[in-house]
């Protein structure tokens, strides 16, 4: 009887004739449950599609699947509504010729990474590149024969310029740089990268794309980890990449199907919510960040004090003539005589926690050492910097562990 049942299904019509469904056995009605409209059904949420198989209306159109195009469906892996959605919300906000979604910031950037760069080529990275762009570069790329160089982001895009040679295929931005917070005149250094036939990519996590949007200025890849003000909530991870010119745009996709990467729609419907308050949210935590690091500045040292919006900032010019914004996170320098006060003022902090993953509404501390990971000296060898990220928590809750922390500086 079973095994009847299992051949009949071969003869099954489609799911959406709903004589033929009621006809089936229950084992067929268990794995195909009844259609049901969706006539009137509207939400303002987005709706999670998931898939691994796309079906087709018949043999034809399996057999042309591929002429559905780069936006069309035919694999589960390559996308479903939820994540066209996601993708096509970065993309205008962006400004770019077309999205991806990866499974972390960091696959964001290995994405552009072995997409563009051949055994041979050069991609030189700033000195204050998110440190595990450095590792992959190190121990990923380098045994592959893809060689890297790291540049002074403090050096003038002339000066940088001096470091292109005939394998150079790629510079990598990152501003403000993780932890220090140099800006970059990313302007210059795609003026001086295309004149020589070198692509520029951008990481562009710390202003989200409502501060700045590095394409408009011809950057041709630009990666953020979605993680961070756009998922908004500490519970997802995910990246994307978007990029100036269609062509690259295709590249770097067939590139993901051909190393199987791709995102869950259940996480793209987390950041699509995370999305709707990220103006807000950002909005938010820049005041009170920026608040916060002046009032450091004016108890402590400006000097100690690396946030771009800051007026005695060394990069506030870059910053005020390419950004519309700052987000809410900025660094102390902490000097070395200080740093056992300050670890303990941070380990007594109690509406901060201590943790990496910035831009949630959650505030956080990171006791960030950077020595080890440069090149270049920076910034006067100090041993901690810490990290600051400010949420959506009371101002006055949270200027209460950080005056202490100040306290311990100032001790
Ligand atoms: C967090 C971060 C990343 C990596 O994002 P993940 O999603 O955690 O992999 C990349 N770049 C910057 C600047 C970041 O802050």
């Amino acid at each position: 009887m079973f095994g009847a049942s299992v051949i009949s299904n071969n003869f099954i019509g489609k799911l959406d004739d709903p004589e033929k469904v009621s006809q089936m056995s229950d084992t067929t009605t268990c794995v195909r449950a009844p259609e049901v409209s969706e006539e009137g059904y509207a939400s303002l949420a987005a709706s999670v599609h998931r898939a691994s198989t796309i079906v087709f209306p018949d043999s034809a159109a399996y057999a042309n699947r591929a002429e559905r195009g780069a936006d069309g469906y035919s694999y589960g892996l390559s996308g479903t509504p939820t994540t066209r959605k996601l993708q096509a919300a970065i993309n205008e906000l962006q400004t770019a010729e077309g999205t991806l979604l990866l499974p972390s910031g960091q696959a964001a950037i290995m994405l552009v990474f072995v997409s563009v760069l051949k055994p041979g080529d050069t991609v030189l990275v700033p000195d204050c590149a998110y440190a595990p762009v450095r590792s992959f570069c190190k121990n990923f790329l380098a045994p592959r024969g893809i060689h890297h160089r790291v540049y002074n982001p403090l050096a003038s895009a002339d000066e940088i310029a001096e470091l292109f040679d005939e394998t150079v295929r790629l510079i990598w931005v990152e501003t403000p740089g993780s932890t220090t917070m140099e800006m970059s005149d990313v302007t210059a250094l795609v003026a001086k990268a295309h004149a020589s036939d070198i692509l520029v990519g951008c990481d562009n996590t710390w202003a989200t794309p409502l501060n700045f949007k590095p394409v408009s200025v011809g950057v041709d890849f630009v990666a953020e980890a979605l993680t961070k003000y756009p998922g908004g909530h500490s519970d997802v991870l995910m990246g994307s990449v978007s990029v100036r010119d269609r062509d690259w745009f295709l590249s770097l996709k067939s590139m993901m199907s051909m190393m199987g990467l791709g995102v869950s729609p259940d996480d793209c419907a987390l950041v699509l919510r995370g999305l709707e308050t990220m103006p807000l949210r950002l909005r938010h935590s820049q005041k009170v960040a920026l608040e916060f690091a002046q009032r450091i500045c004016d108890q402590v040292s400006p000097d100690l004090v690396l946030h771009p919006a800051l007026p005695n900032d060394p990069g506030h010019a870059l910053w005020k003539r390419d950004f519309s914004g700052a987000s809410g996170v900025f660094s102390i320098v902490i000097p070395d005589e200080k740093v056992s006060f300050v670890t303990e003022a941070i380990d007594c902090a109690k509406t901060f926690s201590i943790g990496a993953s910035w831009g949630g509404t959650h505030s956080l501390l990171a006791p960030m050492s950077v020595a080890a990971d440069r090149t270049f000296p920076w910034p006067g060898d100090a041993n901690m910097i810490l990290r600051i990220s400010i949420g959506l928590e009371d101002p006055d809750d949270l200027w209460r562990d950080l005056q202490s922390i100040v306290d311990a500086i100032a001790s």
